[in-house]
Protein backbone atom coordinates (compact mmCIF):
# COMPACT_ATOMS: atom_id res chain seq x y z
CA UNK A 1 0.00 0.00 0.00
CA UNK A 2 1.39 3.32 -0.59
CA UNK A 3 1.92 5.85 2.04
CA UNK A 4 0.03 8.97 2.20
CA UNK A 5 3.39 11.08 1.85
CA UNK A 6 3.56 10.39 -1.75
CA UNK A 7 0.41 12.42 -2.50
CA UNK A 8 2.11 15.54 -2.07
CA UNK A 9 0.84 18.22 -5.10
CA UNK A 10 3.69 18.29 -7.40
CA UNK A 11 5.69 15.43 -6.47
CA UNK A 12 6.38 12.82 -9.84
CA UNK A 13 6.07 8.78 -8.59
CA UNK A 14 6.25 5.79 -10.63
CA UNK A 15 3.79 3.50 -9.70
CA UNK A 16 4.56 1.08 -12.13
CA UNK A 17 6.54 0.59 -15.31
CA UNK A 18 5.48 3.33 -17.27
CA UNK A 19 3.33 5.30 -14.77
CA UNK A 20 3.76 7.97 -13.17
CA UNK A 21 1.70 10.10 -10.72
CA UNK A 22 1.65 13.87 -10.26
CA UNK A 23 -1.07 14.96 -7.62
CA UNK A 24 -2.52 18.79 -8.37
CA UNK A 25 -2.12 21.84 -5.85
CA UNK A 26 -6.22 21.87 -5.45
CA UNK A 27 -6.48 19.99 -2.37
CA UNK A 28 -10.09 19.81 -0.58
CA UNK A 29 -12.71 18.40 0.36
CA UNK A 30 -14.14 16.72 -2.52
CA UNK A 31 -10.71 16.36 -4.33
CA UNK A 32 -9.16 15.17 -1.15
CA UNK A 33 -5.21 15.39 -1.72
CA UNK A 34 -5.84 16.98 -4.99
CA UNK A 35 -6.74 15.65 -8.57
CA UNK A 36 -4.43 12.40 -10.02
CA UNK A 37 -2.93 13.26 -12.92
CA UNK A 38 -1.62 10.23 -14.64
CA UNK A 39 1.62 9.96 -17.37
CA UNK A 40 1.43 6.44 -18.94
CA UNK A 41 4.60 5.79 -21.43
CA UNK A 42 7.99 6.66 -21.63
CA UNK A 43 8.74 7.41 -25.38
CA UNK A 44 6.08 8.61 -26.07
CA UNK A 45 3.33 10.14 -23.39
CA UNK A 46 -0.16 10.07 -22.41
CA UNK A 47 -1.34 12.40 -20.25
CA UNK A 48 -4.73 10.98 -18.20
CA UNK A 49 -6.56 13.69 -16.40
CA UNK A 50 -4.39 16.61 -16.16
CA UNK A 51 -6.51 18.32 -14.01
CA UNK A 52 -7.49 22.37 -13.24
CA UNK A 53 -6.02 24.75 -15.50
CA UNK A 54 -2.67 25.62 -12.82
CA UNK A 55 0.08 27.04 -14.12
CA UNK A 56 2.49 25.06 -11.23
CA UNK A 57 0.81 21.70 -12.44
CA UNK A 58 1.24 22.52 -16.19
CA UNK A 59 5.25 22.95 -15.18
CA UNK A 60 4.76 20.09 -13.13
CA UNK A 61 3.41 17.61 -16.26
CA UNK A 62 5.92 19.52 -18.57
CA UNK A 63 9.04 18.75 -16.38
CA UNK A 64 7.92 15.48 -15.72
CA UNK A 65 7.08 14.19 -19.10
CA UNK A 66 10.85 13.80 -20.65
CA UNK A 67 9.24 12.90 -23.73
CA UNK A 68 6.37 14.16 -26.23
CA UNK A 69 3.32 14.45 -25.15
CA UNK A 70 0.93 12.93 -27.60
CA UNK A 71 -2.05 12.30 -26.16
CA UNK A 72 -4.48 13.35 -23.51
CA UNK A 73 -6.88 11.44 -22.18
CA UNK A 74 -9.68 12.54 -19.59
CA UNK A 75 -12.07 10.39 -17.19
CA UNK A 76 -14.73 13.08 -17.31
CA UNK A 77 -15.10 16.77 -17.56
CA UNK A 78 -15.87 17.85 -13.93
CA UNK A 79 -13.78 21.36 -13.46
CA UNK A 80 -11.42 19.35 -11.54
CA UNK A 81 -9.96 16.48 -14.33
CA UNK A 82 -10.09 18.00 -17.88
CA UNK A 83 -9.69 21.90 -17.68
CA UNK A 84 -6.11 21.67 -18.54
CA UNK A 85 -6.27 19.72 -21.20
CA UNK A 86 -6.88 22.26 -23.74
CA UNK A 87 -3.96 24.27 -22.71
CA UNK A 88 -1.48 21.02 -23.06
CA UNK A 89 -3.29 20.28 -26.10
CA UNK A 90 -1.97 23.58 -27.41
CA UNK A 91 1.42 23.73 -26.39
CA UNK A 92 1.92 20.47 -27.65
CA UNK A 93 -0.04 19.41 -30.41
CA UNK A 94 -1.37 16.27 -28.46
CA UNK A 95 -4.60 14.25 -29.10
CA UNK A 96 -7.49 14.96 -27.15
CA UNK A 97 -9.38 11.76 -25.73
CA UNK A 98 -12.71 11.30 -24.10
CA UNK A 99 -16.04 12.04 -24.43
CA UNK A 100 -18.00 15.37 -24.52
CA UNK A 101 -19.20 17.17 -21.39
CA UNK A 102 -22.96 16.90 -20.55
CA UNK A 103 -24.59 20.21 -20.76
CA UNK A 104 -25.73 20.42 -16.58
CA UNK A 105 -23.63 23.14 -15.75
CA UNK A 106 -21.38 21.14 -13.65
CA UNK A 107 -18.80 20.58 -16.89
CA UNK A 108 -15.84 21.75 -18.02
CA UNK A 109 -16.82 22.93 -21.33
CA UNK A 110 -13.72 23.62 -22.65
CA UNK A 111 -13.15 20.38 -23.29
CA UNK A 112 -13.52 19.41 -26.94
CA UNK A 113 -12.20 15.77 -27.59
CA UNK A 114 -10.78 14.55 -30.96
CA UNK A 115 -11.07 11.09 -30.59
CA UNK A 116 -14.08 9.77 -28.79
CA UNK A 117 -13.66 6.35 -27.42
CA UNK A 118 -15.86 3.14 -28.22
CA UNK A 119 -17.18 1.09 -24.70
CA UNK A 120 -14.34 -1.57 -25.07
CA UNK A 121 -12.34 -0.06 -27.77
CA UNK A 122 -8.43 -0.93 -27.64
CA UNK A 123 -6.66 2.17 -27.90
CA UNK A 124 -3.01 1.46 -28.97
CA UNK A 125 -1.12 4.88 -27.74
CA UNK A 126 2.70 4.39 -29.15
CA UNK A 127 3.73 1.20 -26.81
CA UNK A 128 0.94 1.36 -24.51
CA UNK A 129 -2.32 0.00 -25.33
CA UNK A 130 -5.41 1.27 -23.06
CA UNK A 131 -9.03 -0.13 -23.09
CA UNK A 132 -11.51 2.16 -22.56
CA UNK A 133 -14.67 1.25 -20.62
CA UNK A 134 -17.77 3.24 -20.44
CA UNK A 135 -18.77 3.74 -16.84
CA UNK A 136 -22.07 6.40 -16.64
CA UNK A 137 -23.05 7.37 -12.91
CA UNK A 138 -20.69 9.50 -11.36
CA UNK A 139 -21.42 11.31 -14.25
CA UNK A 140 -22.93 10.01 -17.36
CA UNK A 141 -19.44 10.88 -19.58
CA UNK A 142 -17.62 8.81 -17.25
CA UNK A 143 -14.52 6.14 -18.97
CA UNK A 144 -12.27 3.92 -17.34
CA UNK A 145 -9.28 3.19 -18.92
CA UNK A 146 -7.38 -0.20 -18.51
CA UNK A 147 -3.40 -0.66 -19.13
CA UNK A 148 -3.49 -4.36 -19.65
CA UNK A 149 -0.08 -5.28 -19.14
CA UNK A 150 0.02 -4.09 -15.93
CA UNK A 151 -3.36 -5.24 -15.00
CA UNK A 152 -4.06 -1.54 -13.64
CA UNK A 153 -7.51 0.28 -14.05
CA UNK A 154 -7.34 3.90 -14.14
CA UNK A 155 -11.20 4.81 -12.54
CA UNK A 156 -11.43 8.70 -12.43
CA UNK A 157 -14.44 9.57 -10.15
CA UNK A 158 -15.85 6.00 -10.72
CA UNK A 159 -14.08 4.52 -7.97
CA UNK A 160 -12.22 6.50 -5.15
CA UNK A 161 -9.98 5.88 -2.31
CA UNK A 162 -11.30 5.96 0.95
CA UNK A 163 -14.73 7.49 -0.25
CA UNK A 164 -18.01 6.79 -1.87
CA UNK A 165 -18.09 9.09 -5.28
CA UNK A 166 -20.70 11.14 -5.30
CA UNK A 167 -23.53 11.29 -7.52
CA UNK A 168 -25.06 14.51 -8.91
CA UNK A 169 -28.64 14.20 -10.43
CA UNK A 170 -29.96 14.32 -13.16
CA UNK A 171 -26.60 13.71 -14.68
CA UNK A 172 -25.18 11.52 -11.97
CA UNK A 173 -27.39 8.25 -12.16
CA UNK A 174 -27.52 5.56 -9.00
CA UNK A 175 -29.26 3.08 -11.12
CA UNK A 176 -25.90 3.18 -14.20
CA UNK A 177 -23.49 3.86 -11.57
CA UNK A 178 -24.16 0.21 -9.84
CA UNK A 179 -24.53 -1.24 -13.20
CA UNK A 180 -20.91 0.56 -14.20
CA UNK A 181 -19.73 -0.98 -11.04
CA UNK A 182 -20.98 -4.28 -11.93
CA UNK A 183 -19.06 -3.99 -15.65
CA UNK A 184 -15.87 -3.72 -13.63
CA UNK A 185 -16.32 -7.50 -12.24
CA UNK A 186 -15.83 -8.89 -15.86
CA UNK A 187 -12.45 -7.09 -16.09
CA UNK A 188 -9.06 -8.44 -15.76
CA UNK A 189 -7.43 -6.06 -13.34
CA UNK A 190 -5.74 -6.01 -9.79
CA UNK A 191 -4.76 -2.52 -8.93
CA UNK A 192 -6.97 0.40 -8.97
CA UNK A 193 -5.46 4.12 -9.94
CA UNK A 194 -8.23 6.29 -8.76
CA UNK A 195 -8.90 9.77 -9.81
CA UNK A 196 -8.02 10.57 -6.09
CA UNK A 197 -6.12 9.34 -3.42
CA UNK A 198 -3.53 6.61 -3.64
CA UNK A 199 -3.43 3.18 -5.67
CA UNK A 200 -5.29 0.02 -4.42
CA UNK A 201 -4.00 -3.07 -4.87
CA UNK A 202 -7.28 -4.76 -3.82
CA UNK A 203 -9.42 -3.32 -6.83
CA UNK A 204 -11.69 -6.34 -7.42
CA UNK A 205 -12.55 -6.22 -3.46
CA UNK A 206 -12.78 -2.06 -3.81
CA UNK A 207 -15.47 -2.84 -6.24
CA UNK A 208 -17.31 -5.16 -3.96
CA UNK A 209 -17.61 -3.41 -0.76
CA UNK A 210 -18.40 0.09 -3.04
CA UNK A 211 -20.99 -1.76 -4.49
CA UNK A 212 -21.99 -2.47 -0.98
CA UNK A 213 -21.71 0.42 0.47
CA UNK A 214 -24.26 2.08 -1.88
CA UNK A 215 -26.85 -1.11 -1.44
CA UNK A 216 -26.88 -1.07 2.31
CA UNK A 217 -27.35 3.35 1.47
CA UNK A 218 -29.94 2.23 -0.27
CA UNK A 219 -32.06 0.35 2.46
CA UNK A 220 -31.03 2.90 4.54
CA UNK A 221 -33.24 5.02 2.35
CA UNK A 222 -35.79 2.75 2.85
CA UNK A 223 -36.04 2.44 5.90
CA UNK A 224 -35.91 6.09 6.32
CA UNK A 225 -38.95 6.12 4.07
CA UNK A 226 -40.55 3.72 6.08
CA UNK A 227 -39.92 5.62 9.41
CA UNK A 228 -40.97 9.16 8.46
CA UNK A 229 -44.12 7.84 6.26
CA UNK A 230 -43.57 11.18 3.80
CA UNK A 231 -40.59 13.61 3.96
CA UNK A 232 -38.43 16.32 1.91
CA UNK A 233 -34.68 15.66 0.70
CA UNK A 234 -33.89 18.31 3.18
CA UNK A 235 -36.17 16.00 6.13
CA UNK A 236 -34.41 12.67 4.98
CA UNK A 237 -30.72 14.04 4.25
CA UNK A 238 -29.91 14.29 8.18
CA UNK A 239 -31.87 10.83 8.90
CA UNK A 240 -30.48 8.85 6.44
CA UNK A 241 -26.77 10.33 6.56
CA UNK A 242 -27.00 10.47 10.43
CA UNK A 243 -23.30 8.84 9.92
CA UNK A 244 -21.68 11.78 7.54
CA UNK A 245 -20.52 15.30 9.03
CA UNK A 246 -22.87 17.94 8.44
CA UNK A 247 -20.48 20.35 6.48
CA UNK A 248 -20.89 16.83 3.64
CA UNK A 249 -24.66 17.03 4.19
CA UNK A 250 -24.74 19.18 0.62
CA UNK A 251 -23.44 16.49 -0.91
CA UNK A 252 -25.13 13.58 0.81
CA UNK A 253 -28.22 15.25 -0.54
CA UNK A 254 -27.42 15.56 -3.96
CA UNK A 255 -26.62 11.31 -3.40
CA UNK A 256 -29.92 11.13 -1.77
CA UNK A 257 -31.70 12.50 -4.49
CA UNK A 258 -29.97 10.01 -6.96
CA UNK A 259 -30.87 7.08 -4.77
CA UNK A 260 -34.60 8.34 -4.59
CA UNK A 261 -34.63 8.68 -8.70
CA UNK A 262 -33.61 4.65 -8.97
CA UNK A 263 -36.16 3.75 -6.40
CA UNK A 264 -38.53 5.95 -8.47
CA UNK A 265 -37.41 4.23 -11.63
CA UNK A 266 -37.66 1.00 -10.09
CA UNK A 267 -41.51 1.81 -8.71
CA UNK A 268 -40.29 1.64 -5.05
CA UNK A 269 -40.62 5.15 -3.89
CA UNK A 270 -42.26 8.09 -5.42
CA UNK A 271 -42.34 11.35 -4.97
CA UNK A 272 -45.52 14.12 -5.07
CA UNK A 273 -45.03 17.79 -3.82
CA UNK A 274 -41.74 17.45 -2.71
CA UNK A 275 -42.66 14.40 -0.27
CA UNK A 276 -41.00 10.86 -1.22
CA UNK A 277 -43.00 8.15 0.15
CA UNK A 278 -42.58 4.47 0.04
CA UNK A 279 -44.59 2.95 -2.93
CA UNK A 280 -46.64 0.28 -1.45
CA UNK A 281 -47.47 -2.58 -3.01
ZN1 LIG B 1 -16.00 13.93 -10.89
Amino acid sequence: METRIELIAGRCVTLAPAVRRIVAGNAGMMTGPGTNTYLIGTRDVAVLDPGPDDARHYDAIRAAAGAAIRWIIVTHTHPDHSPLASRLAQQTGAQLIGLPPPGDGRQDLSFMPQRQPLDGECLSLGEIRLRAIHTPGHASNCVCYLLESQRLLFTGDHVLEGVSPVILPPDGDMAAYLHSLDKLRSLDFERIAPGHGAVMADGKDVVTRLTAHRLTRENKVLLSLAQLTAATLDELTPVVYDDVAADRHRWARLTLEAHLIKLAGERRAAEHNGRWRLNRP
